[in-house]
């Protein structure tokens, strides 16, 4: 069974000497880190305001960008393997995310990812709040990342990430929430947006719905701070499988990651502009 993000849930997992956190490994009996006191604040938040003329299409529209992982992750288990409640079950306050067989990791291609869709999405006149604003520090908690969302009443918000499923599978998959009291409200919203994202996905890049998880590219997920939190319409993204070498060679090539970030921005165009 193949599982993503937060997969072993509530198991502490050593982050700073191990192979990145894949999302697909089974959960593992892990040793639980030296207790630490918490060294790192969590990255502060950032509202970025874009040009908001009435005459672009998303003026007054605030947008929620959550770039999975950080760069640092792995320097600091003592904070990352603390426990979180994420609204259904108790799962660690992150991961360090997984990486292609040369090295090149998720957290930076997340957050490069999120910078061109925020460069796009300000084009457009939106409002943009990101997690994080930078790929080299520490969280934040993927509980805190989503109030930071909820708070900031996005109008629809992207967790954006890449798998680390079996070498031989391809493909991207959108995991969208289930009904669980505080989503309540964004769940058929949220499945609205989940398609949009695929269709501009197919229309817009060369990546495949995945051919090892999830249903014709979609996967429901109720384990997911993420999804389980949110008050506003998200989707967690698996943009593509980072083991496996096609999609590594695409997810690691800025103009693959420039066209992510404008398949998303039309998906997003597409899902504000119908509500
Ligand atoms: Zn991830």
């Amino acid at each position: 069974m193949t599982v993503a993000c937060g997969s072993a849930a509530g198991l502490p997992q050593p982050a700073a000497t191990q192979p990145a956190q894949t999302h697909s490994a089974a959960p593992q009996p892990t040793q639980p880190a030296t207790p630490q006191p918490a060294s790192h604040a969590a990255t502060s938040p950032a509202s970025t305001g874009g040009s908001e003329s009435a005459s672009k299409p998303l003026a007054g529209k605030v947008v929620g960008i959550d770039p999975g992982h950080n760069g640092d992750n792995g320097a600091d288990p003592a904070y990352i393997n603390q426990i979180i409640w994420n609204g259904r079950e108790s799962e660690t306050c992150d991961t360090t995310g997984t990486k292609t067989a040369s090295g090149y990791t998720e957290a930076k291609f997340n957050f490069n990812v999120a910078r061109y869709l925020r460069a796009d999405l300000r084009a457009e006149g939106a409002r943009v709040v990101m997690t994080r604003t930078n790929n080299h520090g520490v969280g934040p908690c993927v509980n805190r990342r989503a109030r930071i969302l909820d708070d900031a009443h996005a109008s629809v918000a992207v967790d954006i990430h890449a798998d680390g499923g079996p070498a031989w599978g391809r493909g991207f998959t959108v995991l969208e929430p289930i009904a669980d009291g505080p989503n309540d409200h964004v769940i058929r919203s949220s499945e609205r947006f989940g398609n949009d994202v695929r269709t501009a996905m197919l229309q817009h890049t060369s990546m495949p719905v995945s051919n090892y998880y999830g249903s014709n590219g979609i996967e429901f997920r109720n384990d997911l701070a993420g999804l389980n939190l949110t008050t506003v319409p998200k989707v967690l993204i698996e943009c593509g499988n980072m083991p496996n070498a096609t999609d590594a060679s695409l997810l690691t090539s800025p103009r693959f990651q420039r066209q992510l970030a404008a398949a998303f921005n039309t998906a997003i165009l597409t899902f504000l502009g119908n509500h």
